[in-house]
């Protein structure tokens, strides 16, 4: 299913006149940045809402300033024209938001400097992206993370996903729902597009910010959850490989995975197969939160409608 409008180049589009041409820098070298923002449909309010959106859009903004790129638009002004084409779309469902900045100019040449940069928003119809999300299989990907001298993973940048694709194109091949990606150093950093959370004696684990992960909206939202709604201690430090086969439970977070129970990794049940109960209430508090139903956290609400 296609989008039916883009925002490009300035304005509102029909989608089919969002183009760009085959010399278009990004296109050519992945000297591009994207973000992965959802809404999701309030039944009884009869309201959309976009989640976190103003983090979205700075965490997009500041990969672009990773990749010099410059715009006259802020994180309002995204969030703002993100209302106003979701409107247009009239979307009464949960829907996946897909902004992403991108140098467009047509010539040859890799680099980063003196080029110009744009922005597209698109937005379409989204449920699922793991099918699993209860009981995950997952196992250790033979790939590496970029490291952060290489490709910072911290920024959301196009030419990267590469390594996502084949980490996640040779887990699904072998018959996995997921993988869990080392560092060059051997410590684990996240999933192939998920950040990563296991309990062990009571404390809720997390690679940290310096472990080559993308430092995700969603990790950030289930730290804030865990530790003020559950209780439970949120410890960001670097993971080995066999900690995570010994732990209590383990769970992804991310836009699109929401949060998905890992209940096996290469074969090694996790605590007793089945999803444990801090999955289980973290699952249930982020649907709440990402909803509005939540009055403490309706400030990560912003409504379309
Ligand atoms: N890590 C990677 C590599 C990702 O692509 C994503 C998805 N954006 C995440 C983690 C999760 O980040 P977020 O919660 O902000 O969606």
């Amino acid at each position: 299913m296609k989008p039916n409008y883009a925002y490009f180049e300035g304005k509102i589009v029909p989608y089919s006149e969002a183009k760009v041409g085959v010399l278009t820098h990004s296109f050519n070298y992945g000297t591009g940045a994207f973000g992965g923002v959802r809404g999701y449909w309030n039944e009884e309010e009869e309201q959309l809402f976009i989640f976190r959106a103003n983090d979205h859009y700075t965490r997009l903004l500041q990969s672009g300033q990773l990749l010099l790129m410059e715009f006259d638009l802020g994180p309002e002004d995204l969030t703002n024209i993100t209302i106003d084409l979701l409107k247009k779309e009239d979307h009464h469902q949960d829907v996946y938001v897909r902004p992403l900045i991108y140098k467009s100019d047509e010539l040859i040449g890799v680099k980063l400097h003196d080029l110009n940069a744009d922005i597209s928003i698109v937005s379409l119809p989204f449920s699922k992206y793991v099918s699993n999300d209860t009981n995950a299989h997952v196992t250790i990907s033979s790939w590496r993370r970029v490291d952060d001298n290489m490709i910072p993973a911290r920024g959301k940048i196009v030419g990267a996903y590469v390594n996502t694709a084949l980490v996640k194109t040779d887990a699904v091949r072998a018959g996995f729902d997921e993988a869990l990606v080392l560092n060059v150093d051997g410590h684990l950093s996240e999933g192939s597009a998920e950040n990563l959370f296991m309990v062990k004696g009571g404390k809720l684990v997390t690679p940290a910010v310096t472990d080559n992960i993308l430092e995700g909206i969603t990790r950030r939202t289930i730290m804030e959850l865990a530790s003020v709604e559950i209780g439970i201690k949120v410890v960001e430090r670097s993971i080995d490989r066999t900690e995570i086969y010994l732990a209590e439970e383990v769970f992804m977070t991310g836009t699109a995975a929401q949060v998905t129970a890992i209940t096996k990794i290469d074969h090694r049940k996790i605590g007793n197969g089945e999803m444990g109960p801090i999955a289980s209430k973290l699952r249930e508090l982020y649907d709440s939160a990402v909803r509005g139903k939540l009055e403490k956290y309706r400030h990560w609400n912003t409504p379309v409608y």
